[in-house]
C-alpha cells in the first residue's frame, strides 16, 4: 500500500478511495516508524504536512483538483522553504530560514503538492553518499550499513522505504541520477534551463539542476511537468524552452525503430561485472523491444571527472563566499575583529569536504593557474558537448549504466575523496553537456539495486520517459522494494 506509485494514488484521491489526510498521515507514520533506522529525514513538521493535507482536501471538494493535488512530496534540504529551517545540512546554516519560497517549491505548492518535510544530503550537496551532512549519514534502505548515494540521498532512501512516494532532488553531478540508481528508484534530471534555480541553495551555477525522484517513470514526468517552465527572476531558466507532452511520453511500451547508443567508454574494466551483466540484460531486453543497438565513442570521457572537479568547486568557491557571518548563518563566539570573525566562523560552519572543494576551487581560480586549470577545464567542456552532439547525430538515445558499482559500505570511501569522486564517472558528462539524464532500475549486484542510465539531446526529455517507459512496462525490476522496510523483495539486511 505504502509503496503506491503517485500516479495510483493520484487515482484513487481522484476516484474518492482516499483522502489527502489518509495519505499523509499513513507516510507521516511510516516516517515515525522508520526514520531513525535510515536518517532521510532531518526536518520533520507534522501539524504542518496535516495542515496542508486538510487545505487540500477542501479545496478538492471546492475545485477541480489540480495536477499533484493531495501528493505528498519530500524535498531536498537544498530548497528554501518559508516553513520549517532550510540548512542544506551544514552547520554554517544552522537554524537558517529562508524569506522566500524556491520556485519550484511555489510551483509544487500551486500544484497542490503537500510538502512533507526536508531530507538529508551531502552538506551543500558535495558528495556521492550522504555522510558529510552536518546531520549524520543517511542509511540505504536496502541493507542499512550502506549509503543511500548522493548528495540527494535522503530523498532516495526516502522514496525507496516508502518513507514517502515522491521527492525532489538536484543534481549537479549526478547526485538525483546516483541515489536513485543505488536506492533502486527513478530519478530525473532535467535539461539544464528546463527547471528554475532560483530558491536552490547555489554550489556549482552552471550544472545544478531540480529534478524528481519517484517510484516510476510517470511519476517522474508528472512531477517534472509541474515544475519545469520559464521563471523571469533566474536567468538561466530558459524562456520558449521546446515543450513536451510529459505524460503522453510515458505511454510507449515498445521500441520500434529506436536507435540506443552504447558509448564503449562506459563500460570499462574495473567496473563491477554484476554491474556490467544488468546493463547488458537490459540492453537485450531494448532490442526485444525493437531497438536497434548502436556502438558508439564518447572520446573525452575520461576527461570529465577531472573536469568537472575543477569547474565545480570553482564556481563553489565563488558561491559559497557569501556565508561570511554577517548575511547568513553561524557567527563564532566573540570575535577579535572581522577577519577573526570571518575566518573562525566559515572554519567552524562549513565540514571538511566542502572546505576542501573551497580549496581547491580558489586555487583553480587564481591568477597564475587560471588558464591551466580553469580555462582548460572549460575547453575540456566543449569537447564533452560535441562529443554528445556527434553522437546525436547517430542514435535517438544513449544507454549507460548510472554508477560503476552499487551501494558501498558507509565509511568504506571517507578517507579517499578521489575513489568517492570516482562513484560519478558515468553521471558528470551529462551535467557538463546540460543534457537530460534518467537513472531507472534494471535489476541487482550483489542483492543490491542497480540503475540504467538514459542520456538525450538537449529539450528531449520525452525521448528519454518514452525509452524509459517501454523498459518499465517490460520489465519487473520498478516494482521491487526492500523486504525490511515492508517490501517485497530481498532482505539484503
Ligand atoms: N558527487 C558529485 C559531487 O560531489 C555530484 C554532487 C551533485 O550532483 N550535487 O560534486
Amino acid at each position: 500500500m505504502s509503496f503506491t506509485s503517485l500516479s495510483k494514488l493520484k487515482a484513487q484521491l481522484d476516484n474518492g478511495e482516499t483522502t489527502a489526510k489518509e495519505l499523509a498521515t499513513r507516510y507521516l507514520d511510516r516516517i515515525a516508524a522508520h526514520n531513525d533506522e535510515l536518517n532521510a529525514f532531518v526536518d520533520i513538521d507534522p501539524a504542518h504536512v496535516l495542515e496542508q493535507a486538510e487545505a487540500s482536501d477542501a479545496y478538492r471538494s471546492k475545485h477541480e483538483a489540480r495536477a499533484l493535488e493531495g501528493l505528498p512530496i519530500a524535498v531536498k534540504d537544498i530548497f528554501c522553504t518559508q516553513d520549517g529551517p532550510t540548512q542544506c545540512c551544514s552547520n554554517i546554516l544552522k537554524d537558517f530560514h529562508a524569506p522566500y519560497d524556491a520556485h519550484v517549491i511555489t510551483r509544487l505548492k500551486e500544484a497542490g503538492a503537500v510538502l512533507v518535510g526536508k531530507t538529508n544530503m551531502d552538506e551543500f550537496a558535495m558528495g556521492s553518499s550522504t555522510e558529510t551532512s552536518a546531520f549524520g549519514p543517511c542509511r540505504n534502505p536496502w541493507d542499512t550499513d550502506r549509503i543511500p548515494g548522493g548528495s540527494s540521498g535522503g530523498s532516495a532512501a526516502a522514496v525507496a522505504a516508502a518513507l514517502t512516494p515522491a521527492a525532489l532532488g538536484t543534481d549537479t553531478g549526478g547526485s538525483i541520477r546516483q541515489p536513485a540508481s543505488v536506492c533502486g528508484i527513478t530519478g530525473l534530471k532535467p535539461t539544464y534551463g528546463r527547471v528554475s534555480r532560483r530558491g536552490i541553495i547555489a554550489f556549482a551555477s552552471s550544472l545544478d539542476q531540480a529534478g524528481p525522484m519517484t517510484r516510476t517513470v510517470r511519476d517522474a514526468a508528472m512531477i517534472t511537468a509541474a515544475i519545469a517552465g520559464h521563471d523571469p527572476m533566474d536567468s538561466t531558466s530558459v524562456m520558449n524552452a521546446p515543450q513536451v507532452d510529459w505524460l503522453g511520453a510515458c505511454d510507449k511500451t515498445n521500441m520500434k525503430g529506436l536507435k540506443i547508443g552504447k558509448p564503449k567508454e562506459y563500460f570499462v574494466d574495473g567496473m563491477d561485472i554484476e554491474v556490467r551483466t544488468c546493463i547488458e540484460k537490459a540492453l537485450e531486453k531494448c532490442k526485444e523491444l525493437g531497438a536497434e543497438i548502436v556502438d558508439i565513442s564518447l572520446p573525452h570521457t575520461e576527461s570529465a571527472v577531472a573536469a568537472y572537479y575543477v569547474i565545480a568547486p570553482s564556481e563553489a568557491s565563488a558561491n559559497l563566499s557569501r556565508y561570511d557571518a554577517v548575511r547568513f548563518g553561524h557567527r563564532c563566539d566573540e570575535p577579535e575583529d572581522l577577519l577573526d570573525m570571518y575566518t573562525r566562523s566559515r572554519d567552524e560552519g562549513f565540514g571538511a569536504e566542502v572546505k576542501r572543494r573551497i580549496l581547491t576551487g580558489a586555487f583553480a581560480l587564481s591568477s597564475g593557474y587560471y588558464d591551466a586549470y580553469y580555462i582548460k577545464a572549460q575547453q575540456v567542456r566543449t569537447l564533452i558537448r560535441k562529443d554528445f552532439l556527434d553522437a546525436f547525430e547517430k542514435v535517438d538515445v544513449i544507454a549507460t549504466p548510472t554508477s560503476p558499482i552499487a551501494a558501498f559500505r558507509i565509511g568504506e570511501k571517507t578517507d579517499d575523496p578521489l575513489t568517492m569522486y570516482l562513484s560519478d564517472i558515468f553521471t558528470i558528462a551529462v551535467n557538463l553537456a546540460g543534457l537530460p539524464g534518467l537513472s531507472q532500475p534494471c535489476g541487482f549486484a550483489h542483492d543490491l539495486p542497480v540503475g540504467l542510465q538514459w542520456i538525450t539531446p538537449a529539450w528531449c526529455e520525452d525521448r528519454l520517459l518514452s525509452a524509459a517507459s517501454a523498459y518499465e512496462t517490460a520489465t519487473d525490476w520498478s516494482n521491487k522494494t526492500p523486504a525490511t522496510f515492508g517490501g517485497n523483495t530481498g532482505g539484503a539486511k
